[in-house]
């Protein structure tokens, strides 16, 4: 079975190494690993590992954030395999940190770190070595544009300097879409290209309005929105509003450590009352520059110290929970096109993901596109409802889908703006537009506009609250719109 992998993050990687069991593996991708959101990654891999913790409860904190939208199904096999993913990993030598910490969300001690918050470089470099040392796989530096689809099977890959790249099965492990946004905290190429790719080959798309959003990326003018992760504030780091004083306890029981989505529109609130910015405080969290070497290199960058400084944030794009709808092995709905990772949407995360599972998706989802049978997806019925407008077959310059995307389908959003924003990506753009980034904006400001009700990362200032009637997950094709209801007996 010949498989093209597309992506190198963790995703792509961990499959490749697995799949190359059963036949040649060509890996296509970037060369460089700083394109990958998994390098950038600063919290760590959550695993219930530790005594006393299990699965089970791993599942009901994951259910928890997922506000009623998680496939229980996928819940259960990312919180039961991540634990053997982890010692997998660790047999093969991956060095993890002694013990696990405890984030957001999380009950119990369970998230595994390497080299303190520098966890997603240690792993890429991890994954990227084994796959150098293996031998049977072959990496090819490169952009895919297309998968080839022959009489509805996927047949391989096109690439961005005309080459074609013949499969037996295609693996997208293109990563999430944050850079649709000006606002976002991963690399800039990750752009939506698979989801777009999967969209192409008449794949099915789902929970594409949910985005989360962080509460505390670096605010400073003609920098990057660089995240400073929310292990600083569970070590004790506060937000201060322009005057310095304290103000999440008004907003939250929970304060610092709240949902990702209220802390984030509690900075914004704050900030426009105010009139001026919200800082990160980290004076007080002991040995912050040792225990925080990236959080801190990044503030040093801009000429702060996160020892002494107050240090600017606001919210940046983060984390796409939507994306190609795939089965618990990550097939799609096109025979031999699978997705793995963030590209993938397999449910696991509902309307809002838990701190620390999209690193152990992608080790439990990468396996298991590479040991999926050749069946299709075991998806139920998908019948369409509604036809979908045209789609954009031109795109905007970046620049304005992500002006667009920062001003209307960011963490607050309001039905009329959601509409305009859709009319004014649909209608067309330049041949040296990104068609990628336009067409994945396009769908979330449509399923944003669609889901009439506040629920996980999705918050409508015109309708707040959540509405019971939409507890169900919108899917969607270059066909139309159709709906995976949640049974009665899953999630909450
Ligand atoms: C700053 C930051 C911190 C984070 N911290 C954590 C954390 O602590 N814990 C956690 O669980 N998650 C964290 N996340 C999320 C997590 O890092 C990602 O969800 C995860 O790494 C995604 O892995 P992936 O393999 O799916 O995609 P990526 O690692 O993004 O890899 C995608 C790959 O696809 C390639 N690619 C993209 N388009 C194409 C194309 N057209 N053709 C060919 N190749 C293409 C890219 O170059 C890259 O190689 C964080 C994310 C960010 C941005």
């Amino acid at each position: 079975m010949r498989t093209v992998v597309v992506g190198a993050g963790a995703a792509g990687l961990w499959c490749a190494l697995h799949a190359a069991e059963r036949g040649p593996v060509t890996i296509l991708a970037p060369g460089a690993a700083t394109l990958s959101a998994t390098a950038w990654a600063q919290g760590g891999v959550a695993a219930a590992t530790a005594p006393g913790d299990s699965p089970e409860a791993h599942a009901e904190d994951t259910l928890a954030a997922g506000a009623g939208l998680c496939d229980e199904r996928a819940v259960a096999v990312l919180t039961r395999e991540a634990p053997g993913e982890v010692r997998r990993l660790a047999e093969l030598g991956m060095p993890f940190d002694p013990a696990p910490t405890l984030e957001a969300g999380h009950r119990a001690r369970r998230v595994l770190h390497a080299g303190g918050d520098a966890s997603g470089r240690v792993l890429h470099r991890f994954l990227a070595d084994l796959v150098e040392r293996e031998g049977r796989i072959r990496r090819l530096d490169g952009l895919a544009t297309a998968v080839e689809v022959e009489g509805g099977r996927a047949v391989g890959v096109r690439t961005a300097d005309g080459r074609r790249l013949v499969a037996d099965r295609v693996v997208l492990a293109t990563g999430g879409a944050c850079g649709i946004y000006g606002h976002r905290t991963g690399p800039d190429t990750s752009i939506g290209d698979g989801i777009a790719m999967a969209w192409d080959a008449g794949a099915a798309l789902a929970d594409l309005e949910f985005v989360q959003f962080h509460p505390t990326a670096l605010d400073v003018p003609g920098h990057p929105s660089r995240l400073l992760t929310e292990a600083l504030r569970g070590e004790g780091a506060i937000l201060a509003d322009a005057r310095g004083e304290r103000f999440m306890p008004r907003f939250h029981e929970r304060a610092e450590l709240a949902p990702r989505d209220v802390v984030a529109r509690a900075v914004l609130r704050v900030r426009e009352e105010t009139g001026g910015p919200v800082y990160l405080d980290a004076r007080g969290v002991p040995d912050v520059l040792t225990r925080f070497p990236v959080a801190a290199a990044q503030c040093h960058e801009v000429g702060l110290d996160l020892s002494l400084d107050l240090i600017p944030v606001a919210p940046a794009a983060h984390y796409f929970m939507g994306g190609v709808l795939t089965d618990t092995w990550g097939r799609t709905t096109v025979r031999g096109l699978l997705a793995a990772g963030e590209v993938a949407c397999t449910g696991v995360h509902g309307a809002n993901r838990l701190a620390s599972n999209s690193l152990a998706e992608t080790l439990v989802f990468g396996r298991r596109a590479a040991l999926a049978e050749d069946a299709p997806a075991e998806l139920p019925p998908l019948p369409i409802s509604e036809p979908i407008g045209p789609a954009p077959t031109l795109g905007l310059l970046l620049p304005a889908v992500r002006e667009l995307a920062d001003r209307h389908l960011g963490p607050r959003r309001r039905g009329p703006e959601l509409e305009a924003a859709a009319e004014r990506l649909a209608a067309g753009g330049v041949a040296a537009g990104s068609r990628s980034a336009t067409l994945v904006a396009w769908l979330v400001a449509l399923t944003a506009l669609r889901r009439e009700e506040s629920r996980g990362g999705h918050f409508r200032e015109d309708l707040p609250e959540p509405n019971p009637a939409w507890r169900l997950r919108q899917v969607v094709t270059p066909r139309g719109w159709s709906a995976l209801p949640i049974p009665a007996t899953m999630g909450r």
